[in-house]
C-alpha cells in the first residue's frame, strides 16, 4: 500500500512514471493526486448545439466535421480549429499552439466536448474545451451509456499523457492509496463540514456527484489558505522574536528639528502611520510593516520621519527606489526638506546635521567612491539607491532601518541582500502605492504589519480624467495639444506618456510587459517629440526622457522640468512611479491601452499633485466595447487606487499576484484564489491564528506538514540564490 510520500515508481509503471515526473515534476503520490481535474464531464447533461447560449459550461455530445489548423497572421503561433456537428447544428472549438491535438482530432470521430461558450466573430465556439473521444469501433450509445451516473474527471493534459490516461493513473494511485492522515485539526474540519483529506482526495478524482465534488474542492482550497497563513504567521511570530537595536524617538535630536521646520502640517493619516513606526522603532525587535498609501498621499515624509529617528539613534537608514529617475528624486526632495540638516560635516552646518548621498547603477566612479565611503562610514545617515545598493561593494556603518519605496517592483529577496548589510536585523519599511486589496496584502505581504494612507493632503486639487478614442473622435487629439498649450501659457506643465521609447521593436520600452501583441503603430518617445514640438507644441519647451538616456541626462532633464525650464516632458513609464512635479497640471497618455490598470493610476498622479487641479487625458485607438476600452473607463471612472488594483488584479495571473516567492513547491496554490476565495482566506487567517495560540505542539500531524512546506521553501530559495 501507498501513502502520499510513495514514489510514483511502485505505483504506475516505469514509462509513465517518467512521462510524469518529466511534464509536471510530480514524483510521489502526493504529486499525482494534487493534480486536480478542471471540471466534470457529465453523461446526464448532454446540450443541442442549436440551443448552447454565450457564457454556458456545457457538454456535447458529437462528431468532427472538419479539422483544420493554420498560423497566426502577425503573431507567433498557429490555431487549430475544429467543427463539430451534433445534427442539429455545427460548432467551431479552437485550439491555440495545440496543433499536436489535429492527430487526435480526425474526421468522422464521436466525443464529448465541454467548456464554455464564447463568441468570436459572431460565432459560437468553445476555446480549448476539453474532450473525451470515442475510441473506434465502439458503439457510440453503449460507450455514452458507460458514462452513465459517472462524472469524468478532465484533467489539464498534453500530447504525450492525454486527460483519460491521467485519470488512469490516479485511479491507481488512489486504489493502492492507505488511509491518508489528515493534517487539518479535527474541530476546524468539522466547523466547516468539510471531509477529511483522504475522502476529499478521493471525492476530488472521483465523485458520486458535483456537490461532493465541490466540497471536496473547498476542502483541499481551504488547505491551501490555511497553511498558507500557518506559514506566514508563524514567519511573522519569528521574526517579531529577533533581537533588533531600539530607535526609540528622542528630543532635541534631527526628529524634533525638522518636525519643527516641516511647511505643512502632517495629515492625521500620516501622524497616525508615524506613531505606529515610532511605537514600532523603539522595539527591541525588527519592524516589518508595510506602508500602502494612495498616490500623492505623502508617504516620503513618513519615511523620512522615521529615517531621522534611526539617525538620531546612531545608526543610517538605506532607501531603496525602482528606478534611477526616482532615487535622484528622492535625493533632491530630501535634501530640501532637510536643509542645513543634512550638511552635516560641512562648513556652518549644525552639529546634528547628518549627510545624505545617492548610490546608482550608472553613476560616475568618482562618484560612487564618495557615496561609498560616506555610507562605509556612517557620516551618510541616509542613503538613497537603485537595486545598486545592493551590490558587494556596499557596506554601512550601522545600518538600522531599510526602507523600500515602491516595492511592486522589488521581491522579497531583494529585501533580503540588503538585510544582509546591516549586523542587527534592521528595521523595515516597505512602502507601495499601488493599493493593495485586504486579502492579497494578507498573502502577499502576511508577514508584514500594516499601515494604510488613504487620505491625500489638504488642498489637494481631484483629478479629472478623459477617455480620447482618436479613431471615433479624431479630433479631440488636436483639442488635447491645445490644452496642454493653454496650461503653459498658464504658466503649467505637462506630460505627455508613451509606450516605447523609438519605433523599434517592443522590447525597445521600459514598460514590464505591452498588452497585447506588438504594432508598429505604437506610439513612441523619439517619434512624438519631433512631430510635436514641430506642429502642435510649436510654441512650448518640449524634452524626452526615456530609460535609454544615460543617468546624466535623464537626472538634468528631471532638474530642467522641476525648474519649470521644460513645460512639457515627452516621456516613458520612466515618471510612472513617484515622480513628484507638483506644477506639473496635463498628462496625456498615448496607447494608454498599452498599459496596465494600476499603471495608469500610478501616472496620472504625477499630475494634480498641486493646488491646482489635474488633467489626465486617455489616448486610445481602442474601440467601443472592448475590453481595453472598459479598462480605460474604469480608471476614468474612479480616483479610488484600491477599487482600481482589484480590477488590475483581476486580470492577472495568480503567479503575477503572489510573486515567485509564493509558488512551486507544496506551498504551490493550485486552487486557492486571492480575490475570488477572499473570505476563505480570512476565515483561514482567523483558524491559523488561533492554532498558534493553542500551540502548534498540539497538532503533531499539523507541525510536520508545515515543517515540511518550511523546508521546501528554504531550498527553492537557495537554488534562487
Ligand atoms: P507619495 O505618497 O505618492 O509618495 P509624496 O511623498 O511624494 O507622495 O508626497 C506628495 C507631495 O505632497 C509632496 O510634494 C509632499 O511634499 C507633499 N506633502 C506630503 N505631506 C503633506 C502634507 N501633510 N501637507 C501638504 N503637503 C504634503
Ligand atoms: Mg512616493
Amino acid at each position: 500500500m501507498a501513502t502520499l510520500d510513495s514514489k510514483l515508481v511502485g505505483v504506475l509503471g516505469d514509462r509513465t512514471t517518467k512521462v510524469l515526473r518529466d511534464l509536471f515534476g510530480y514524483t510521489t503520490v502526493g504529486d499525482l493526486l494534487h493534480h486536480y481535474p478542471r471540471r466534470y464531464l457529465v453523461r446526464g447533461e448532454l446540450s443541442n448545439i442549436s440551443e448552447l447560449n454565450e457564457g454556458d459550461e456545457v457538454t456535447i455530445l458529437a462528431e468532427i466535421f472538419s479539422a483544420s489548423s493554420r498560423r497566426l497572421q502577425g503573431r507567433k503561433g498557429n490555431i487549430l480549429e475544429v467543427i463539430v456537428t451534433d445534427g442539429s447544428a455545427k460548432l467551431s472549438l479552437t485550439f491555440f499552439n495545440q496543433a499536436w491535438r489535429e492527430k487526435e482530432l480526425k474526421v468522422g470521430k464521436q466525443g464529448l466536448f465541454a467548456g464554455k461558450v464564447g463568441v468570436f466573430n459572431g460565432k459560437r465556439q468553445l476555446a480549448h474545451p476539453d474532450y473525451e473521444l470515442i475510441a473506434d469501433g465502439n458503439d457510440v450509445d453503449a460507450a455514452v451509456e458507460g458514462f452513465a451516473g459517472k462524472y469524468l474527471p478532465m484533467y489539464p493534459a498534453s500530447a504525450k499523457l492525454p486527460s483519460w490516461k491521467i485519470a488512469q493513473c490516479i485511479e491507481l494511485a488512489i486504489g493502492a492509496l492507505d488511509e491518508v492522515p489528515d493534517f487539518l485539526p479535527e474541530s476546524i474540519r468539522e466547523k466547516y463540514g468539510y471531509p477529511t483529506l483522504h475522502q476529499a482526495l478521493v471525492q476530488l478524482h472521483n465523485p458520486v456527484d458535483l456537490d461532493t465534488a465541490e466540497k471536496a474542492r473547498q476542502r483541499i482550497t481551504f488547505d491551501e489558505a490555511f497553511l498558507l497563513q500557518l506559514l506566514l504567521l508563524t514567519r511573522r511570530q519569528e521574526l517579531k522574536n529577533l533581537d533588533a537595536v531600539a530607535r526609540p524617538a528622542c528630543s532635541g535630536g534631527l526628529l524634533d528639528t525638522f518636525d519643527a521646520s516641516l511647511p505643512f502640517e502632517l495629515t492625521a493619516g500620516q501622524r497616525e502611520v508615524a506613531r505606529e513606526i515610532a511605537e514600532d522603532l523603539a522595539q527591541p525587535h525588527p519592524m516589518h510593516r508595510l506602508l500602502q498609501g494612495e498616490v500623492g498621499s505623502g508617504k516620503t515624509v513618513v519615511a523620512l520621519r522615521a529615517m531621522l529617528s534611526v539617525i538620531d539613534n546612531g545608526g543610517q537608514a538605506a532607501l531603496l527606489a525602482p528606478t534611477e529617475v526616482l532615487a535622484a528624486q528622492h535625493l533632491r526632495t530630501i535634501e530640501k526638506l532637510l536643509g542645513p540638516l543634512s550638511q552635516g560635516g560641512m562648513l556652518g552646518g549644525s552639529d546634528i546635521a547628518t549627510q545624505v548621498t545617492l548610490i546608482t547603477g550608472s553613476q560616475s566612479a568618482a562618484a560612487r567612491k564618495d557615496a561609498l565611503a560616506l555610507a562605509a562610514s556612517g557620516a551618510a545617515g541616509i542613503v538613497i539607491g537603485t537595486h545598486a545598493l545592493l551590490g558587494e561593494s556596499v557596506a554601512f556603518n550601522d545600518l538600522g532601518l531599510i526602507v523600500v519605496d515602491e516595492q511592486h517592483r522589488f521581491g522579497v529577496e531583494q529585501r533580503d541582500a540588503l538585510k544582509s548589510k546591516a549586523q542587527n536585523p534592521p528595521h523595515l519599511l516597505v512602502m507601495t502605492a499601488t493599493p493593495i486589496p485586504r486579502t492579497v496584502a494578507m498573502t502577499v505581504f502576511g508577514d508584514l504589519d500594516v499601515s494604510t494612507l488613504r487620505e491625500l493632503p489638504l488642498g489637494r486639487q481631484p483629478i479629472t480624467t478623459h477617455v480620447i478614442p482618436v479613431l471615433e473622435k479624431p479630433g479631440f487629439l488636436e483639442r488635447a495639444w491645445e490644452r496642454i498649450t493653454e496650461e503653459v501659457s498658464q504658466g503649467h506643465q505637462a506630460y505627455i506618456v508613451a509606450p516605447r521609447i523609438s519605433a523599434g521593436t517592443p522590447e525597445d520600452s521600459d514598460i514590464d510587459f505591452l498588452m497585447g501583441e506588438s504594432s508598429t503603430e505604437i506610439a513612441s518617445v523619439e517619434e512624438l517629440g519631433p512631430l510635436l514640438s514641430g506642429g502642435a507644441l510649436k510654441s512650448v519647451k518640449v524634452a524626452p526622457l526615456h530609460g535609454r538616456q544615460s543617468a546624466e541626462v535623464k537626472d538634468a532633464t528631471m532638474r530642467a522640468f522641476t525648474d519649470k525650464e521644460i513645460d512639457v516632458l515627452i516621456s516613458t513609464t520612466v515618471i510612472e512611479v513617484g515622480v513628484d512635479v507638483p506644477n506639473a497640471t496635463v498628462m496625456v497618455i498615448m496607447d494608454a491601452d498599452r498599459f496596465g490598470v494600476s499603471q495608469l493610476h500610478q501616472l496620472r498622479g504625477r499630475v494634480g499633485r498641486g493646488t491646482s487641479p489635474g488633467l489626465c487625458l486617455l489616448v486610445t485607438s481602442a474601440l467601443a466595447e472592448t475590453s481595453a476600452r472598459e479598462r480605460l473607463d474604469a480608471v476614468a471612472g474612479t480616483l479610488d487606487g484600491f477599487e482600481l488594483s482589484r480590477i488590475d488584479l483581476e486580470q492577472r495571473r495568480e503567479g503575477d499576484v503572489l510573486g515567485v516567492s509564493q509558488s512551486g513547491g507544496r506551498s504551490h496554490l493550485r486552487l486557492l484564489r486571492v480575490l475570488r476565495d477572499e473570505s476563505m482566506i480570512e476565515q483561514a487567517r482567523e483558524d491559523a491564528s488561533r492554532i498558534l495560540e493553542i500551540g502548534l505542539s498540539q497538532f503533531p500531524l499539523l507541525a510536520t506538514e508545515l515543517a515540511e512546506i518550511q523546508a521546501d521553501a528554504a531550498s527553492e530559495y537557495i537554488d534562487k540564490a
